[in-house]
């Protein structure tokens, strides 16, 4: 396919990512990156560009999810994992990276899984048509912790190696040092129980101050980061005090550890989204889910929102991310389901949207994305409407282009 010099889009208004708004904006775009932003009159349009036309459009920088996990999982069977080939998963995954991508999500964060660092590969060569994918690969937990397999015997998990489990600041320390030495973008532990964990509370904390701390120190030393997993607030606590970069669900949050969150800078990605999904399936529970797991969404469902509240009233930073992995009601291409649970859950638009454009970059350490402006990765996804209007336009993806190629059009 012939490809012009550049691209010189032309929309009705444009979102910058930081919070700012253009009207009648126009963006060229030379090679990956974007050349130039301003609105119609003030910019030059380069001879031998193509010129596109998005009338009704609503330009944005690529869309983040900072919180997802390729699983090429269909359903809410724990055995799933365990009984589909591994081969027949990554193949699943690979649709739905296509999926995110069609969704205008040019990046996604893989917040644990071991097909997310093969994929992220299959990506970035050509072979796979995806986003940018962030990937943990390995999580590290406490034996009996989230990420443990709770019904199998302790041998049968260690060998099976989804995960690793640690019991020690040196094991914690080796842990890291193996995750880094697969490939890891950045590290994910789990300071709390979870929902999708058969024998553990969400409230109550797992690992030390003391194992975070050597996760983050190996992780920090070579330029990445921790994510934890830590629902109930001595959770959080913990991770905070090990020094991780960002929270993943905060479920129930208080205002001493807000404040703690807030001195130390820490991000937190609510996944709140899921508030919508616990209620449904609590309603209608979709086949092969775990009376436990019911159980377990009834006793989170009301603390989500408040903590998000409070956490979005006291000033933290907020990236958005699904914790989207795979089956009906959290699938793949539906990463907008979390902005939008944001202003239903009393956030103004304006600061959904840079939740899942700036704050997430910034989230996952990416400096060449999440805002749409001159230097930055031409990543750029058009709605049709006005997102700050109607959030739900998000969902009405004409437009995406990643890296200054086209993959989407249908305007
Ligand atoms: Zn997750």
């Amino acid at each position: 396919m012939r490809r012009p010099r550049g691209y010189v889009l032309v929309a009705d208004r444009l979102f910058d990512g930081r919070g700012g708004v253009l009207v009648n904006p126009v963006v060229v775009v030379e090679g990956s990156v974007v050349a130039d932003v301003g609105t119609r009159g003030s910019v030059e349009f380069p001879e031998g560009y193509e010129v596109i036309e998005l009338r009704g459009v609503t330009l944005l920088p690529g869309l983040i999810d900072a919180h997802v996990h390729f699983s090429g999982l269909r359903t809410y069977s724990p055995a799933e994992a365990l009984t589909t080939p591994p081969e027949l998963r990554a193949l699943r995954a690979a649709r739905d990276a296509e999926r995110a991508l069609m969704a205008g999500f040019t990046t996604v964060r893989d917040c644990g899984s071991t097909i997310a660092l093969h994929l992220k590969r299959a990506v970035s060569e050509g072979t796979v048509l995806g986003p940018t994918i962030v990937a943990a690969g390995r999580p590290i937990c406490q034996t009996g912790g989230h990420c443990d397999i709770h019904y199998l015997p302790l041998e049968e998990v260690r060998r099976l190696g989804l995960a690793l489990l640690c019991d020690s600041p040196w094991e914690c320390r080796k842990a890291a040092r193996a995750v880094l030495r697969d490939g890891a973008d950045f590290i994910k532990v789990m300071t709390s129980g979870g929902v999708g964990s058969e024998k553990d509370d969400p409230r109550h904390p797992q690992m030390s101050v003391e194992e975070v701390r050597a996760v983050t120190e190996e992780a920090h030393r070579v330029g990445k980061r921790v994510a934890s997993h830590a629902q109930g607030a001595e959770g959080v606590r913990i991770a905070v005090l090990g020094g991780v970069d960002s929270i993943e669900h905060g479920y129930f949050l208080d205002e001493e550890v807000v404040e703690l969150m807030l001195q130390r800078g820490v991000y937190y990605v609510p996944t709140l989204c899921l508030v919508e999904f616990y209620k449904k399936t609590l309603e209608n529970p979709p086949p092969g889910i775990p009376e436990w797991r019911l159980r377990k969404q009834e006793m989170c469902v009301d603390a989500m929102p408040r903590s998000f509240q409070l956490a979005y009233k006291a000033g933290v930073r907020i990236a958005s991310g699904t914790d989207y992995y795979g089956p009906p009601l959290r699938a793949f291409g539906n990463h907008a389901d979390e902005p939008i649970a944001m202003v239903k859950y009393g956030m103004r638009p304006e600061d959904a949207l840079v939740a899942a454009t700036k704050n997430a970059a910034e989230c996952l350490g990416l400096s060449n994305v999440g805002v749409l402006e001159r230097g930055k990765v031409a990543d750029i996804v058009g709605v049709l409407g006005d997102p700050i209007t109607d959030i739900e336009v998000l969902r009405r993806v004409v437009f995406v282009m990643k890296g200054g190629s086209i993959v989407r059009k249908v305007v």
